[in-house]
């Protein structure tokens, strides 16, 4: 016995409200019978047909296939038994409108791989159900007759042994219908047909059983015709077996036609989500511009090598401790202020009262080997002519020089002069104050030299000037070392020798200006190179920090940078969540489309697998074109005379693209969800609307 339904019960629970589609339901159905089943609308033909054909699940007595009880059968045992036993003929035809003839006839033989036997096998189908004309014709151009001939092609395609009709002419006239009755007539032999109709008249000559059904039972069974006995043929159908292969290439099949059946909805969604990547290309854009990103800096923009600036976490650092720490490192040179090793001093150009160079003066124990009184000036080539200009003004300073040699060269930023240990030691103060400025009343003056005089009290100053200077009894402030303030004595000396004002002070004065202090918060050691330099960074005592002068920092207070940017970071998020949430329903509902067609693959016994993995990779093929289109979109913006836009970077790209991908493989899923979760007799209910 092919079928067996044993005491069959379904009953609808639709929110709470039991309606009884089929009750107590005993049938026995075999191989070479052509069964009607009749009965007024709402006695349960349907469901009983939907039962039987897995379409939906019965919750009461057992259905027996082949003497196999399916009570416990799992999902994926119901498609298989769809796929190899089940074809099934509705009343609203239930093809892909878009897809042609021929293409919806071989949706059912996907599992012959030869593609050539495939169409073969499609064409003779077509040929048999009289549509040889109409075989590239789209669905929905065809007739009723036609549509549910092409359905009937499908089912003998699927070649399995139950074919259901459930109202195949309900809506056909009476030529379509009488042709429709003999085709299934026709495809009967060695199947079990069962036709659901309220016009038995057109089954009359071929019915072997007829079977009326009221109020969810069984009412009338009767045996029209002994069937005849099944042929045994020799050949067992042998479970069908898809190699995993065929499963890919399937997968692609059915993506292309999704695509082809749709190219319109594909080409929207391609273009919603171009539109959607080039949104959040502008909002993460933007985003940027409110990014803090952390500026850094040299320590010490010279780039000196083995040069380590070291401080003190408690106390300042005495001349004691730091020689302590040289020792232990072993540290070359040393210096108790780190400010000595590197400051920059303003000198005038000649005749040009505003613009001065600034010139760097560094030590480097390294690079220079230097003697007490001699110095090394470095110029870039392009300044080379004012060297000596700057050589002199540092000879006539009165600083403890006698002796600057000049080099220029091509690959120096700036002007250099490089100093000796000794005379940053004993005149660093002094040179860093040259042509330190001083402020008297408004005016400010730019001091040339300072020198002792014996003679002058504390707080008193003398001013020595190549020019005259009329400031005798003003205040004076200088911007050197200390901002006390002096009063001016004298200032009719003239010196014809200097260019420029010198000033003359008490020798206490002189030396709170310019002698250092005895500690300092931070102090320099010099090494031979960074590696050695790094390595006595290890090895400095507790409580000292070390750092590469050749060391990046932030700028900006860390915390700042932080607190500023995840504020920036939540707000992105949120608005691409927003976004994602917006962009997933347009498209949750706009795929809803396929979900007709999706029935259909699933009538078919197409795995779930496969369309599911199909929809996947169409959704993957709406994602391609932004992968394209953005980086040149962003070219465009940045090209654009007068944009300020920059090409976007490789992060935001993978950002974006990545969201994209994302926001559309979750429709997918999504949808084949949603799909999965309900019945085909559900899904096929909405999805023909
Ligand atoms: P027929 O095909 O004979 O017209 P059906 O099998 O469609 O009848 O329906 C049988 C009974 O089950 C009817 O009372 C109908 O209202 C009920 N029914 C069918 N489908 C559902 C459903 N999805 N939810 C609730 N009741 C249903
Ligand atoms: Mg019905």
């Amino acid at each position: 016995m092919l079928l067996k339904l044993k005491n069959i019960g379904k009953i609808y629970d639709s929110n709470g409200i039991f309606t009884i589609g089929i009750r107590g339901i005993n049938l026995e159905l075999d191989y070479n019978e052509f069964v009607t089943i009749e009965g007024e609308s709402g006695s349960g033909k349907s469901t009983l047909l939907n039962v039987i054909g897995a379409n939906d699940t019965y919750e009461e007595g057992e259905l027996y296939f082949n003497g196999e009880e399916t009570s416990h059968y799992s999902e994926s045992d119901w498609e298989r038994y769809r796929e190899n036993n089940i074809a099934t003929i509705f009343q609203d035809f239930n093809i892909i409108e878009n897809l042609t003839v021929l293409e919806n006839v071989e949706l059912a033989l996907l599992r012959i791989e030869d593609k050539k036997e495939r169409r073969r096998r499609a064409k003779e189908l077509i040929e048999r159900v009289g549509l040889g004309k109409q075989i590239n014709q789209r669905g929905s151009k065809l007739s009723g007759g036609e549509k549910q001939r092409t359905v009937i092609a499908r089912a003998l395609a699927k070649d399995s042994p139950v074919i259901l009709a459930d109202e195949p002419t309900g809506n056909l006239d009476v030529k379509a219908s009488k042709e429709v009755a003999s085709l299934l007539k026709e495809l009967s032999k060695d199947k079990l047909v069962i036709v659901v109709t309220h016009n038995p008249e057109f089954f009359k000559e071929y019915a072997t059983r007829r079977i009326r059904v009221f109020d969810g039972k069984i009412s009338e069974d009767k045996l029209i015709t002994k069937p005849k006995e099944r042929e045994e043929t020799e050949e067992k159908k042998e479970d069908r077996k898809v190699s995993k292969w065929l499963n890919l290439k399937n997968t692609f099949h059915i993506g292309a036609l999704n695509y082809k059946s749709r190219p319109k909805f594909t080409l929207m969604m391609s273009f919603a989500l171009f539109v959607c990547a080039i949104t959040m290309f502008f909002v993460v854009a933007i985003f940027g511009q409110g990014l803090i990103k952390p500026t850094t800096t040299t320590l010490d923009h010279t780039g000196i090598t083995g040069k380590v600036i070291i401080s003190n976490q408690q106390n300042k650092i005495t001349q004691k401790q730091l020689d302590e720490v040289a020792g232990k490192t072993k540290a070359g040179f040393f210096f108790l202020d780190r400010e000595l090793s590197q400051f920059s001093v303003s000198i005038p150009k000649l005749g040009g009262m505003l613009r001065e160079h600034e010139i760097v003066c560094l030590y480097s124990p390294y690079e220079h080997n230097i003697e007490a009184g001699k110095a090394v000036l470095v110029v870039p080539n392009s300044q080379k002519g004012d060297a000596d200009t700057i050589k002199e003004a540092f000879l006539n300073a009165g600083i403890g020089l006698y002796e600057i040699s000049i080099e220029s060269s091509l690959n120096v930023d700036g002007v250099y002069l490089y100093l000796s240990y000794d005379d940053l030691n004993e005149y660093g103060e002094k040179i860093q104050a040259l042509y330190s400025m001083m402020t008297f009343g408004t005016d400010k003056t730019r001091v040339y030299s300072f020198e002792v005089n014996e003679n002058l009290l504390e707080g008193q100053v003398n001013l020595v000037n190549s020019n005259f200077y009329s400031a005798d009894g003003k205040t004076v402030v200088f911007d050197a070392k200390t901002d006390k303030s002096y009063i001016v004595i004298r200032s009719d000396e003239k010196n014809n020798e200097v260019s420029g004002l010198i000033v003359q002070m008490n020798r206490g004065d002189y030396e709170a200006m310019f002698l250092s202090d005895d500690n300092a918060v931070q102090s320099v050691l010099f090494y031979k190179n960074n590696d050695e330099a790094k390595a006595a960074i290890a090895l400095l005592p507790e409580g000292y920090i070390g750092m590469l002068s050749t060391t990046t920092v932030y700028v900006q207070d860390v915390m700042d940078v932080f607190t500023i940017n995840i504020l920036w970071y939540l707000a992105l998020i949120a608005v691409g969540l927003i976004f994602a949430m917006l962009i997933s329903v347009i498209f949750m509902r706009s795929v809803k489309i396929y979900q007709a067609d999706f029935s259909v693959y699933r009538t078919l016994g197409i795995s779930r697998k496969i369309s599911a993995n199909s929809l996947y990779m169409q959704m993957l093929f709406i994602f391609l074109p932004t992968l394209i289109l953005l980086p040149i979109v962003s070219l465009i913006m940045a090209i654009l005379p007068g944009s300020n836009f920059m090409l976007i970077s490789i992060g935001n790209y993978i950002f974006i693209e990545i969201m994209m991908l994302l926001i559309v493989e979750f429709v997918a899923y999504g949808f084949n969800k949603s799909i999965n979760s309900q019945s085909i007799r559900k899904s096929l209910r909405r999805g023909s609307k």
